[in-house]
């Protein structure tokens, strides 16, 4: 139990994070009796007239809101983002082969580390020296590697890339846990992008894949029949019980998603929502924003304290405003705000105003 002093919480945690209330609602209400059945949703088969069209659905919103091609196939895996991180080069790497990837945090390094164990792996950029303070900008990818692979928001480190390599010449792929679904992006230039859900777009539990199926059959080991996303796609996504619940909460994230006018609308909204705390930050000098300008993320805003000793009361502050989640990175320390898509403009404006005061009294 997070405990607060108003009834009113802000909740800028980094993940599991915020969903929209109106998820909360449904997704209670379908737990006690889905859509009038007199049944619970954790009770009911996945091989259903009752599901199925669940499942259906998440799958045709995400080709709807991300404008998807038929070469490109959505499913709704187990294991979460750091399943994809072998996953990715067990489908796409054979042994004697290359893959590129640029180096720009956590979880970046943990995705290169897995992809060791399955073939070569060469850093196409890095940006490891400068504590991962912004993105890499010029990549050296051989013309020969199986695919590149990026991490388009480093949730930790508080960066985002803004332009994709997608120019690179080889395959891409993207883990996307972080920035899903907050801004537009050419997604049929990404040849697999993942996500864990529960980020931008659900509870935790399910992973969002979205693959090209031409890029796949390459490689030459044998792949156990769970982790080939060959089988996922000739199943519809349903190869054994998919994650119910989850990917229910994501199937209604994903409508909520729609009727807020889709990605671009979102993406007006985040980045309205990232100018007015980073702005705030720089105007105010008892802050400190740790990033980069042209690479500060959308999602994740990090910053520390010109003063570390004032760290803890300004936290102890920010408790008793029902702000609740931006402790920073063990990692890191300081701060970090997530900003994501259901978190409000309000919320961002309460958590500004308390800076802005807080750093008058000091000033
Ligand atoms: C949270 C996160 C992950 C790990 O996701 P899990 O679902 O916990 O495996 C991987 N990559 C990024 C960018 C993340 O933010």
């Amino acid at each position: 139990m997070i405990e607060t002093v108003k009834s009113v919480v802000h909740n800028f945690n980094a993940g599991p994070s915020v969903l929209p209330r109106e998820v909360f609602e449904e997704a209670s209400q379908a737990v006690l009796d889905f859509n009038h059945t007199g049944l619970s949703i954790l009770e009911i088969g996945h091989r259903t007239s009752l599901f199925e069209p669940v499942m259906a659905e998440a799958r045709v919103l995400v080709k709807e809101l991300m404008q998807l091609d038929d070469d490109h196939e959505v499913l709704f895996l187990h294991g979460g983002a750091t399943t994809q991180f072998m996953q990715v080069p067990m489908n796409l790497l054979n042994e004697n082969e290359l893959a590129a990837y640029t180096d720009t945090g956590t979880w970046a390094s943990k995705a290169i580390k897995e992809a060791k164990l399955f073939g070569h792996v060469e850093i196409a950029g890095s940006t490891k020296e400068t504590q991962y303070t912004s993105i890499p900008k010029n990549l050296t990818v051989s013309p020969t590697a199986a695919y590149l692979h990026i991490t388009t928001n480093e949730t930790i480190a508080g960066t985002q890339w803004k332009k994709m390599p997608y120019d690179c010449g080889v395959p891409l792929v993207a883990d996307m846990s972080s920035d899903i679904l907050s801004r537009v992006l050419d997604f049929n230039k990404f040849d697999i992008i993942y996500a864990g859900a529960q980020k931008n777009m659900g509870a935790a539990g399910v992973n969002l894949v979205v693959v090209n199926k031409n890029i796949l059959g390459k490689v030459n080991r044998p792949i156990p029949t769970i982790l080939d996303y060959r089988n996922h796609i000739k199943e519809g996504s349903m190869l054994n019980t998919p994650p119910v619940f989850a990917v229910y909460v994501a199937m209604l994230t994903l409508r909520w998603v729609k009727k807020q006018g889709g990605v671009a609308a979102l993406e007006k909204l985040n980045d309205a929502k990232a100018e007015l705390l980073y702005t705030t930050l720089d105007g105010l000098p008892v802050f400190k924003p740790v990033v980069a300008k042209e690479d500060r993320s959308t999602m994740n805003v990090v910053f520390v304290m010109e003063d570390p000793a004032l760290e803890k009361e300004f936290l102890d502050l920010c408790k008793q405003e029902g702000i609740v989640g931006v402790k920073g990175h063990r990692s890191v320390g300081g701060f970090r705000a997530s900003l994501y898509n259901a978190l409000t403009i309000d919320s961002v404006r309460v958590l500004t105003d308390l800076m802005k005061d807080f750093a008058n009294k000091k000033g």
